[in-house]
């Protein structure tokens, strides 16, 4: 490795084009995996030295190649993860460049040390007040950021702030960018666990110890303890010295995660997700690189980050489907997370309570070893679960709760405790039209209905964000006041439960209404001080919630999860409900489930009340057995889109025209997606099932590397996919 090199092979990050060659410059020593300066064209990219050697039959006479301009001041990939992203490229049929995108995933923090100037707010009042200095003052209150940021924060110009420290109502405050982190504790505050967590401990943290790859399939029921019984691995790596990666599926979760990780170690863990300021990510990045950030948690784009001495993965809620990327490359973090414990050699821990059957099924083959934790901790019981048949108790009129269901909360209400109505959709109602002429609203970029939000008063596409105000009058026909809503969202239950109990404080828990970390722990504070009554929440509430005086749990529609029926409808009904049932009776009172639907013989729900995870879960591995799905066989999908209707239908009908024979492996398509039009592109895609013996990723690779496109057609390819719109 200490050998010089005179030419390497770079991969260039922001470039479409496969690795080049690059001669290294008299005085200039490189290694594997330094971040480096490319010249290209005019221009100087960034590159990662990625091979010593260049492949035969490429070779550039030396004296043609192009020297490297410079050294990054960043510590080189360290070779495992190197060969993570190469796994990652190979395995989901994407480009090198942009899966190591996803590991330098900081400009900023390849500059090297730096301070930066930020501003705050002294207390000071300008000389003279507008409406907009006066907003961006009340809006700044105990923020401090850059300019820039602090212009967003504020929803002001840079103009308007910069006039501000003019006037010294802001003044700049130098920080150093990479300050560092404080220590967490191993032994800060030890709790005391249960005999079945302390033993589910001592393997994990004999594992640590080990140093090896050993996966683990943490299968524990909701208020088991999981998350204190994972504490303990992580506290025994930290004691190595080592880091620790902890990956959660949504950002809503942390606050109740951070607030216990700070009791546990006497310190915030370092945050990474996508919406952190650029100074934040530069600082995380470099203290992830140097080894000194300790643990990590974060979403799954932290899956990619260059870490120093990782010693301990743990993937919570590792079922959630929001693992999966479905833009850019298209992976599965929490597959991607057990490959990198496999390249660096350490264990990795899969938390659920509703483990996915694939991950189900390679404990049962003996690939991860299971750990239990069958009961709840403190001797709390898992709640009583009950469907409520909709044919049979139909709810009033024009409204959607089953008589049996308002019943249950008022009894909660009367004595005083708290229920929780849980149903998948955000808004008013799902789809409005016009009473006079059947006008159907519908998104201009989208093959979806606009969902009415009455909060705002708005129109909203769900899939692009597209919003307009709610109409007074049918675009259509031109019929003032006529638009009825059809069917509930959230809003639409949380109207209801006041109409039919109007002494209950009910609050609307989704992503409109928790959209920061801030209002996040609002929301929980009032929940614990009782002064909310009803939560009406979509999956946003479904997990990490621990709220002792919530004791009945309503599912609205549990068929809802069902239509449109895709292979892992099933699973995913069963995991949201359990995961959503396993909010009720976390203290010492008994909880309640109430499932409403129209099918209660279906195999899910059955299961679902009987408590019978076993029986569920064999019946849809035989399912899945018989439809060659995952984990049995394999699927990939592959997009066509285009801006051009025309375009992209005659790009998936030459993609469907050229499809290769292969055995095992059958090619469906091309058709419209189910999603014809989504955010303004037209989509047809093509979707493959193969035997696990058949190489899909080679498949696909040759075959779609024959035919070229225009250059507004995009292909992309989803392999083990998720989504099936
Ligand atoms: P899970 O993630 O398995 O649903 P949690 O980790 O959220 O369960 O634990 C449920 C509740 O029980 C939490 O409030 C947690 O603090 C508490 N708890 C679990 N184990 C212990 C323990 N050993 N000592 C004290 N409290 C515990
Ligand atoms: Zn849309």
């Amino acid at each position: 490795m200490s050998r010089q090199m005179n030419r390497v092979r770079c991969l260039v990050l922001n470039a479409a084009l496969g690795p080049l060659d690059y001669k290294v410059p008299e005085g200039m020593t490189v290694e594997l995996g330094q971040v480096v300066e490319c010249p290209l064209g005019p221009r100087t990219v960034v590159g990662i030295v990625w091979e010593a050697e260049r492949l035969p039959g490429t070779d550039v006479p030396a004296e043609k190649l192009r020297g490297l301009r410079g050294l990054y001041p960043i510590p080189p990939l360290p070779e495992p993860l190197r060969r993570l992203i190469e796994w990652t490229a190979d395995y989901y049929v994407a480009s090198l460049a942009s899966v190591a995108r996803m590991a330098l995933s900081s400009g900023g923090a390849l500059k090297g040390p730096a301070s930066i100037t930020e501003y705050r707010l002294t207390g000071g009042m300008p000389e003279r007040m507008t409406p907009q200095r006066l907003a961006a003052m009340e809006a700044l209150e105990g923020e401090q950021a850059t300019i820039r940021e602090l212009s967003g924060i504020a929803g002001v110009s840079e103009g308007v702030l910069r006039g501000l420290v003019n006037q010294g109502v802001l003044e700049p405050v130098e920080v150093d960018c990479d300050r560092p982190y404080e220590e967490a504790r191993p032994d800060y505050a030890q709790v005391e666990l249960s005999d079945q967590q302390h033993e589910a401990a001592e393997i994990f943290s004999a594992a640590v110890r080990e140093k090896k790859f050993a996966p683990f399939l943490l299968d524990g029921v909701t208020g088991s303890g999981k998350t204190e019984t994972y504490f303990e691995p992580v506290a025994e790596a930290l004691r190595m010295g080592r880091q620790v990666l902890v990956l959660l599926p949504e950002i809503a979760l942390t606050e109740n995660f951070l607030h216990r990780f700070e009791e546990r170690f006497g310190v915030q863990p370092v945050l990474w997700h996508s919406s952190l300021k650029s100074t934040e990510r530069r600082r995380a990045w470099r203290a992830v690189a140097s080894g000194d950030a300790q643990v990590v948690v974060g979403a799954r784009s932290a899956l990619f980050l260059p870490f120093a001495k990782l010693g301990l993965i743990v993937v919570d809620e590792a079922h959630e489907t929001s693992f999966k990327q479905e833009d850019g490359v298209r992976y599965n973090a929490r597959d991607v997370a057990v490959m990198r414990a496999h390249f660096e050699g350490f264990p990795i821990i899969l938390a659920s309570a509703t483990p996915a059957l694939e991950s189900l099924q390679m404990a049962e083959s003996g690939i991860y070893s299971k750990v239990d934790l069958p009961s709840r901790f403190g001797g709390a019981q898992l709640p009583d679960i009950d469907t409520i048949d909709l044919k049979e108790e139909k709810p009033p009129h024009g409204m959607w709760l089953a008589q049996r269901l308002v019943d249950g909360i008022a009894e909660r209400l009367e004595r005083g405790e708290q229920s929780l109505l849980f149903l998948n959709r955000r808004g008013y109602a799902p789809l409005t039209l016009c009473r006079n002429c059947g006008f159907r609203y519908q998104c201009p970029n989208c093959s979806a209905w606009l969902v009415e939000h009455r909060f705002t008063r708005r129109l909203a596409c769900h899939h692009c964000g597209h919003e307009a105000p709610s109409p007074a009058q049918c675009k259509e026909c031109g019929e003032p006041d006529c638009l009825v809503a059809c069917g509930p969202g959230v809003e639409r239950i949380a109207d209801e439960v006041a109409e039919r109990l109007p002494e209950a404080r009910v609050f609307v828990a989704t992503s409109d209404t928790l959209n920061s970390p801030g209002r996040a722990a609002e929301f929980i504070a009032a929940v614990e001080a009782k002064e909310i009554d009803v939560i009406v929440g979509t999956q946003l509430v479904t997990k990490g919630f621990h709220f002792p005086e919530l004791t009945l749990v309503g599912v609205v529609d549990a068929d809802l999860g069902l239509e449109g029926g895709d292979l892992r409808a099933g699973e995913r009904t069963y995991q949201q409900v359990a995961q959503v049932a396993g909010r009720a009776g976390r203290g010492s009172k008994p909880g309640e489930v109430l499932i409403q639907t129209r099918h209660p013989e279906a195999s899910v729900i059955a299961a679902l009340a009987a408590g019978d995870r076993d029986a569920f879960y064999s019946a849809e591995t035989e399912m899945r057995r018989d439809a060659g799905a995952p984990p049995f066989g394999r699927w990939a999908s592959i997009i066509v889109s285009s801006e051009d209707e025309a375009e992209a239908r005659e790009a998936a009908r030459r993609i469907g025209d050229t499809r290769p024979d292969v055995p095992d492996c059958m090619i469906l398509g091309p058709a419209p997606a189910p999603m014809a039009q989504l955010r303004g592109r037209y989509r047809y895609r093509l979707l493959m099932n193969a035997r696990r013996s058949v190489q899909l990723q080679d498949v696909i690779r040759n075959w779609l590397s024959r035919i070229d496109h225009p250059p507004g057609v995009r292909v992309a390819v989803d392999v083990d996919p998720y989504s099936f719109v």
